[in-house]
């Protein structure tokens, strides 16, 4: 799109936006005061008494209509980030593409955003140039608070908390949504799906998470829309792939995006063996994964990602290992060979960092390490930094019927029991079959003759 056409679309768009938002008072709503952090509150009191706009934005606002405890307190305004500086002396600003202001109170951030336009079209390429069409490739123009609200993604997650008369302000019927669990995209969601394909897998994960239910227009562009997903920048992906898999609702998520297909734009060899495998054994260790995995973080416990890609990508590096295998490859080196292959394939899609893809593979690692058990060699797997999380591996497996039940059985009583029972297990136990150990090279001969004395 030209600068031209970009500028006529912009002229006519104020005048197609809802300029009378409903309002909800203080009585109207459940939001009380006694629910927003200490920290969000003293933010948004000191920019309503430096004369500026001052409201809570997005999600917070939406959690705690549901009555549920928002993540995180997101406040919004109309001073411009060096006006919030001014006001604040813990205040940072960050972020070159837009620039927000972060008030710090220890280790407590409150995010104060400026209200923004969505710019509707990229602007720095020309007419014949249409790689990029419809994306959004900048947005850091400064708008009005309708135009904040409707560059905003679900209708849902467009409502403005005002610190001033504590009403709901909304533009875009975000209300009347909230109160019938609906999810609906703002504005033609094809064209939103296309300016930024995140907002599909943002659905799914607010679907799964609210159990609300996708509008059908929303819902209906998902498939076509899904492949745009495989243009998305893979870092991006996995901080979205973070948020989809460890915010408590991992297992509804999961069947949400395969329902939608777009699952396989994630993790396409994980989707090849799913759809082999529908009704065997190994499509359960994906699921069983996902479930613990809701069930660590409503306990409070901490989940480690390199668990999750580790299960996400067992089934497909068995596969490669058994294909390695099959055209002649030692066995004892078809793991290493197969994880490569399978981390480099995902690594296309999904940015693995090192600190989680480096456990992931050790965790793979470990499941032939913890058959060998005679000797010293169990007491000192119990030792492996990573012995917890590949024993919770095995029990996964073992639990989706792969193999391992006894194995699985031996290593819990293993850590139950006393040293002198311990002595025991191991005494009998014959070696298993060790990988043969890789033939030294003969030494190169020394050009001159050692001093045999
Ligand atoms: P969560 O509870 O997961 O934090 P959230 O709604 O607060 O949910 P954030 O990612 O924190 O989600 O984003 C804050 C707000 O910014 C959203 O509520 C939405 O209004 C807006 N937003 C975020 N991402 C997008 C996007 N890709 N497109 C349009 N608007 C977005
Ligand atoms: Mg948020």
């Amino acid at each position: 799109m030209s600068i031209r056409s970009w500028w006529r679309r912009r002229k006519t768009k104020p005048g197609n936006l809802p300029v009378t938002p409903v309002t909800l008072n203080r009585s109207e709503h459940a939001i009380s005061r006694s629910l927003i952090s200490e920290h969000a509150l003293k933010v948004l009191y000191r920019l309503k008494e430096a004369g500026y706009d001052s409201y809570l934005v997005g999600g917070c606002v939406r959690d705690l209509m549901l009555g549920r405890e928002p993540k995180d307190f997101d406040v919004v305004t109309n001073a411009t980030p060096e006006q919030v500086k001014g006001v604040f002396r813990n205040a940072r600003l960050i972020g070159r593409r837009f620039r927000l202001a972060h008030v710090q109170f220890g280790r407590d951030i409150i995010e104060v955003a400026t209200y923004r336009a969505n710019p509707q079209a990229p602007i720095a390429h020309d007419d014949d140039d249409d790689e990029n069409e419809g994306r959004l490739l900048r947005d850091n123009v400064f708008g009005t608070q309708i135009e904040d609200a409707v560059r905003r993604d679900f209708s849902v997650n467009s409502l403005y908390y005002d610190i001033r008369d504590f009403s709901v302000v909304d533009y875009v019927g975000g209300v009347k949504d909230l109160k019938q669990g609906i999810l609906r995209m703002i504005g033609d969601p094809a064209t939103r799906y296309r300016e930024d394909p995140v907002r599909m897998l943002r659905a799914i994960r607010f679907a799964a998470k609210l159990g609300f239910r996708v509008e059908p227009g929303t819902a209906a562009p998902i498939r076509e829309c899904g492949r745009l997903l495989l243009e998305v920048p893979p870092a991006r992906m996995f901080e979205e792939v973070l948020k989809l898999f460890h915010g408590g609702y991992a297992l509804e998520t999961f069947e949400l995006l395969r329902q939608y297909g777009l699952f396989r734009y994630l993790f396409p060899l994980t989707e090849d063996c799913l759809a082999q495998e529908e009704n065997h054994f190994p499509r359960l260790l994906v699921p069983q994964a996902l479930a613990n995995t809701d069930e660590r973080i409503a306990a409070d416990k901490p989940v480690n990602p390199a668990f999750l890609f580790a299960a996400f990508l067992w089934e497909p590096v068995r596969q490669e290992m058994r294909r390695l295998a099959a055209n002649g490859m030692k066995p004892h080196e078809t793991l290493q060979h197969a994880s490569d292959h399978v981390l480099r394939e995902q690594l296309r899609h999904i940015t693995i960092p090192k600190r989680f893809s480096i456990p992931m593979r050790e965790i793979w690692d470990m499941q032939g390490k913890l058959s060998r058990r005679h000797g010293k060699h169990a007491e000192r797997l119990l030792e492996h930094k990573r012995f917890r999380a590949a024993y919770d591996f095995l029990l996964l497996r073992a639990h989706a019927g792969e193999e391992g039940r006894e194995l699985a059985d031996w290593w819990t009583r293993f850590q139950a029991v006393d040293a002198s029972a311990r002595d025991a297990m191991v005494r009998d136990r014959v070696p298993e079959q060790a990988a043969p150990r890789h033939k030294r090279r003969p030494r190169k001969r020394r050009s001159t003759p050692r001093d045999p004395g």
